[in-house]
């Protein structure tokens, strides 16, 4: 840390600015900013639920045994905010364990999967791939994890539902080195198979931790230690079973190494029934002594902004209300160095034009209340965020800026056309709203026209998205066409030409000017690249 602390400096700011940084680097060091990526169902509200129990009452002494019914799963957050003293919004739940902050990003759920589950995972430190124990990996789990490897981010394995019926844990954890060619490394193994979860390994006294249910899972598991002896005594077979499997495991290296997980190239894997809430409290241990705290920001020059720098962040999401009397659009920054101060005038780094933190919130569920300041790793809502884009850079008295989001390879496309000739102008506005705020991609050509754009999704859902909005926002009803293309790819100004002329194949220009070329399938893609110098048909998921 350049100067800090240091008494040397003598004008009249310095050691003002050095407490700062002192400051902002005591409170970086003390977050967690993760996401849980997986696939529908396989219990992620229910484990952020059951997180965010925990949480609470590790914060409150003595409230392990309290009453508070469960009813519908993250049903009514405004009522869990007030009860339980965590706050929580639309894009983030904020909640304290003893000293550490964590930061639980939301990942959009099943129905609406689209571009911007991918987008929380660039505002993240680590995540938390949490897979159903029957079933394993899951196509979108897998296409999360991608993601993830892309920025290299650490990720920590749940299997959860072991109070069911599922696969052998070895079978399960070979799948994921060989579909992922990521060595998974247990922090701890199941006492039980799957269905008859007992408790885990505990490898710190090398005996175990027994889980007891609490009537409905309603309360925390009672969590008991029991000694090798204990567990032996207790549960038999079942115990020499994990032992022995456990050993076997650390034999052949699968242990996890701080430096190889943070490397991206292992990831720990606990065991859990997050219904049961098993195996949570060992998720939130691992979460705060291993995943990452927010570090340093790399630029678009390829330098670190590190933490204690002055005032960054970067426009992960951007929201308009569906409310269109309010039009009121909502811009979801991360932290990235320095203090966030609310009503402090930045500048943004793509038009250099000042922007006003008047508005600065966290949203609950419908409610938004008033964020004071924030740190990096801490998400904070900007409303009246009309400029903002996502993939925007904000700063305060350093200037920055953070490269743009990846746009991810879609594979649903269907052309929009303006059902009212009438409103033409109010739907070539709305495309190009819905196009910067990332609800779809937007590819035109000459062939096509304007009024005829060709919406791209990664997934269906966002269709529907931009059809409710063109019409209730924007007025503009439009009709929509699925094109029977399933894959895209980049493609080289000398092969564009040739592509296009292709059947089964037809090349676009996306709005940011990429080259862009659609395929029937991956494999009419690969026939034509065949036929084509090496290189031409570059993949879309890169950072463009
Ligand atoms: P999401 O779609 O990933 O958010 O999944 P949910 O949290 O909504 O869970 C999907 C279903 O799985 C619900 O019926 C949950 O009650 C159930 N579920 C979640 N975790 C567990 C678990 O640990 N064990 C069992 N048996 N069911 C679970």
């Amino acid at each position: 840390v350049a100067g800090a602390g240091s008494p040397r400096h003598h004008d009249a700011g310095r050691p003002q600015e050095d407490a700062l940084s002192d400051d902002v680097t005591r409170e970086a060091t003390r977050r967690r900013t993760f996401a849980v990526i997986s696939h529908p169902d396989a219990g992620k509200s229910t484990l952020t639920e059951a997180l965010a129990l925990h949480a609470h009452a590790i914060a409150q002494a003595g409230a392990v045994h309290g009453k508070g019914s469960r009813r519908g799963v993250v049903s009514d957050w405004n009522e869990m905010e007030q009860a339980r003293g965590i706050s929580i919004t639309s894009a983030a739940l904020q909640f304290r364990v003893q000293d550490v902050v964590i930061n639980l990003l939301d990942t959009p759920g099943h129905a609406d999967f689209s571009e911007d589950t991918y987008r929380v995972l660039s505002a993240v430190d680590c995540a938390v791939m949490l897979l159903d124990a029957a079933k394993g990996l899951e196509p979108q789990t897998l296409k999360l994890f991608e993601a993830c490897r892309a920025r290299a981010t650490p990720v920590i394995t749940v299997i959860n539902k072991w109070d069911r019926p599922g696969q052998e844990p070895l079978a399960l954890l070979d799948e994921i080195s060989d579909r992922l060619g990521i060595q998974p490394t247990p922090l701890n193994w199941p006492v039980g198979i799957a269905g008859d979860f007992r408790g885990v390994t505990d490898v710190e006294t090398g005996g175990m931790t027994e889980f007891t249910r609490t009537p409905g899972g309603a309360t925390i598991a009672a969590r008991e230690s029991l000694t090798a002896a204990e567990a032996a005594e207790r549960h038999g077979v079942d115990w020499e079973r994990a032992t022995e499997e456990f050993e076997l495991l650390a034999a052949s290296g699968q242990t996890h190494d701080q430096a190889e997980f943070l490397a991206a190239r292992t990831t720990p894997v606990l065991f859990a029934a997050a219904v049961q809430n098993f195996g949570v409290a060992e998720l939130l241990e691992a979460v705060i002594e291993l995943a990452p705290p927010p570090s340093a920001w790399t630029d678009t020059k390829q330098q670190p902004r590190p933490v204690e720098a002055p005032f960054s962040g970067f426009i992960f999401k951007v929201q308009t209300g569906m409310d269109p009397a309010h039009r009121d659009r909502m811009a979801f920054m991360r932290v990235c160095s320095g203090r966030f101060e609310r009503g402090a005038v930045l500048t943004q780094a793509r038009t250099g034009r000042p922007f006003q933190t008047k508005y600065a919130q966290s949203v609950f569920g419908r409610e938004r209340e008033t964020i004071d300041e924030a740190y990096p790793g801490d998400v904070v809502g900007l409303t009246n965020a009309q400029a903002l884009q996502v993939g925007d850079t904000l700063y305060d008295s350093r200037a920055v800026t953070f490269p743009g989001l990846p746009r991810f390879a879609p594979e649903h496309f269907a052309v929009f056309r303006p059902r009212d000739t009438g409103r033409a102008k109010q739907f070539r506005r709305g495309i190009e709203l819905l196009d910067q705020e990332g609800v779809v991609q937007v590819l035109v050509s000459d062939r096509r026209g304007v009024q005829a754009p060709v919406l791209a999704a990664v997934g269906p859902m966002q269709f529907e998205v931009a059809a409710h909005r063109l019409e209730h926002e924007f007025g503009a009803p439009a009709s929509q066409d699925r094109l029977a293309y399933g894959v895209a790819s980049r493609v080289t100004p000398e092969a564009a030409p040739v592509v296009d002329r292709e059947r089964g194949a037809e090349v676009l220009e996306r709005t940011d000017g990429v080259v862009v070329a659609l395929f029937a399938d991956t494999w009419r893609m690969h026939a034509i690249a065949g036929r084509l110098p090496s290189g031409s048909l570059p993949p879309i998921f890169a950072v463009d």
